[in-house]
């Protein structure tokens, strides 16, 4: 006879929620503590690597549980250090993370769903239309494989990852429960212990769950705001007509009320050449900006086939960051990395299988199996 009960996979357990697991089955809290810790510091795949835990306890683990990481379909390193991981989670759909080494720092770009309902005209990732959320066991199950990948864990050694970002494919808040409790996750001191500063949540503006957020985690947050007027972000990111600007800088507003007044939001700011890259819009923008105690991180766009926007000149992205320099605004340009891989922002597509039929009114990006080559580009 097959065995018919589904395993509570452990991976994707809160602490919290670990805790919980270990009260039902009649065990004492400190098994969720040193649990936690065999799989998140220690990347244990099974109960019996876990020798500080008797025999009776780790047979009845076997019987109820299971850690089990979605599937790693390829790596890719690029020239410039920069790591890409295509996951095949459940169902067959993949997403992407990206390891993007910089100074002392390794930050890991990871992905909240497969695929995005959001539909920003200048995305990738939302061409290729929507699936379904990722499990928390997926969420961070991509911060578990990217460490992995160096080797034995060692919670004494180097950290392989430094910071983390929820800027890979999809809109976390709208996987919100999934997201909050990897976010949870990553900043607890059994599992990965990365700061709150260090672990940054991105979004395309979801009102009402900025302000759930808050009620829950202290995350750094980071807004796509890419227009300084709602005309403009009406067309890039549809979101805004139902959270329009004022709402949403109100939000970041509520979001920073109680934190160190140290903290500010990121606003990431993708350049698209004469959309919203002109000298004007820097003005306009710092208008915007003035409101809310941020930095600014302009994003030159990353092209792919049939977008329809080209990445602005060089002196057109200095002259506006000019702009906000001199209006005392914090202004950095990201460098583009790990672009023979696919890797930059907003190019990481996957291999989703769309369920809003959205891909098919464009002309497919992607036209290959998972796991051949990653260079997409003809
Ligand atoms: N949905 C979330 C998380 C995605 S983050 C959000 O919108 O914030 C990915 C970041 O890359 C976002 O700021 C997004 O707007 C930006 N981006 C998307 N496509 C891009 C492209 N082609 N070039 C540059 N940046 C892009």
């Amino acid at each position: 006879m097959t065995e018919s009960i589904t395993k509570t996979n452990l991976l994707g357990l809160s602490p919290a929620k670990l805790e919980a697991f270990f009260a039902e089955l009649g065990e004492k809290r400190f098994r969720a503590t040193q649990v936690l810790k065999w799989i998140h510091q220690l990347g244990a795949e099974s109960f019996d690597e876990m020798t500080n835990i008797s025999k009776a306890l780790r047979e009845k683990l076997n019987a109820v549980a299971e850690i089990r990481p979605p599937e790693v379909v390829s790596q890719d390193i690029s020239k410039d250090g920069t790591r890409k991981w295509v996951i095949r989670v459940e169902g067959g759909s993949c997403v992407e993370t990206v390891l993007i080494p910089e100074g002392t720092r390794r930050t890991l770009c990871i992905s909240s769903q497969v695929g995005c309902s959001l539909n920003c005209s200048f995305c990738s990732t939302g061409k290729q239309g929507f699936n379904r959320n990722l499990t928390a066991a997926e969420v961070i199950g991509q911060v578990y494989i990217a460490i992995k990948s160096f080797g034995p864990m060692d919670p004494n050694g180097e950290r392989q990852v430094t910071n983390v970002v929820l800027m890979g494919m999809g809109e976390p808040l709208m996987n919100f429960d999934n997201v909050v409790d990897s976010t949870q996750l990553m900043m607890d001191d059994n599992a990965y212990g990365l700061s709150k500063r260090r672990v940054t949540l991105s979004t395309a503006g979801v009102v009402p769950a900025i302000d759930k957020l808050r009620e829950v985690s202290d995350v750094s947050l980071a807004i796509s705001l890419h227009a300084p007027n709602n005309e403009l972000r009406d067309v890039l990111v549809p979101i805004n007509r139902r959270y329009p600007i004022d709402q949403l800088i109100d939000a970041c507003n509520r979001y920073l009320e109680g934190l160190s007044d140290k903290r500010v939001i990121t606003i990431e700011y993708t350049m698209m050449a004469g959309v919203n890259d002109q000298p004007h819009q820097a003005r306009e923008l710092v208008k915007v900006l003035r409101r809310l105690p941020c930095k600014l991180n302009l994003i030159p766009f990353n092209p792919f086939p049939n977008s329809g926007y080209e990445r602005p000149s060089d002196a057109a992205i200095q002259a506006f960051k000019q702009i906000m320099v001199t209006s005392n605004i914090i202004t950095t340009v990201r460098r583009t990395r790990g672009d023979e891989i696919d890797a930059a922002c907003g190019q990481l597509v996957g291999q989703v299988q769309d369920r809003t039929r959205r891909s098919q009114k464009i002309i497919p990006v992607v036209q290959e199996e998972p796991g051949l080559s990653t260079d997409r580009r003809a």
